[in-house]
């Protein structure tokens, strides 16, 4: 890219999503910064019906608010025998009187077991969506999709990775996302295919801003 080099606020606190986009964001020319480099923000409220309106509402949001480009993700599991369920409402799905990410992780994957009980594996087929938004405070420059298609197992598996990775087994791998490294994990996930599809109209969208 020539001139400066854009930068691009990612509007998430959440440090599994943060290190799984700038891992794919750092081939490219973009400086990447992370909400929390800017102090204490309003928080955007998330209380759409869908992961598209509620990428876009934090984007906006939180471009507004720091005049900066801003990338945000919205994004969860749907399980089908649940008819979609958690949803957009994954990160709380527990509802879990808790701040603490890894115990709101660990009572949304127990309250999964508990609902998915006695459903025998071939029929707990699952997926999941990433929407990601674009914005400069001026504007939406871009929004894409992505999605990953898998089982959730009766018992976790792996370490790595965050929220219901240990219970989402992709039958392409083979394995867990949570027996994933970031590199695997982009190569196959929800979010890692939305990101490519950002990555290939980001050129684009950097020449007609520069
Ligand atoms: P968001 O921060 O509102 O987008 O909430 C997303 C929630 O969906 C997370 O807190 C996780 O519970 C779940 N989630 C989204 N992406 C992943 C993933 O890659 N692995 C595991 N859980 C995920």
């Amino acid at each position: 890219m020539a001139g400066a080099t854009r930068e691009i606020v990612v509007a998430t606190t959440n440090p599994g999503k943060l290190a799984e986009i700038s891992e794919l964001l750092d081939e490219f020319a973009v400086r990447i910064r992370s909400l929390a480099d800017f102090g204490p923000v309003e928080e955007a409220v998330e209380d759409k019906e869908t992961f598209a309106e509620n990428a876009r509402k934090k984007a906006q949001h939180y471009s507004g608010l720091l005049d900066r480009w801003v990338l945000a993700d919205d994004s969860g599991l749907e399980v089908e025998a649940l008819r979609g369920q958690p949803g957009v409402h994954s990160a709380r799905f527990a509802q879990a009187e808790t701040t603490d990410r890894k115990e709101q992780d660990r009572a949304n994957n127990v309250k999964l077991m508990k609902l998915l009980k006695g459903i025998p594996v071939e029929k707990r087929g699952a997926r999941f969506c990433c929407h990601l938004c674009l914005a400069s405070p001026a504007e939406v420059l871009l929004e894409v999709e992505g999605h990953v298609n898998g089982l959730i197992t009766e018992a976790p598996a792996g370490e790595l990775g965050f929220g219901y990775d240990p219970y989402f087994y992709v039958p392409a791998q083979g394995k867990t996302a949570a027996q994933m490294d970031y590199q695997e994990k982009n190569s196959v996930s929800h979010r890692g295919r939305a990101l490519r599809k950002l990555l290939e109209k980001l050129p684009e969208i950097l020449k007609n801003y520069s």
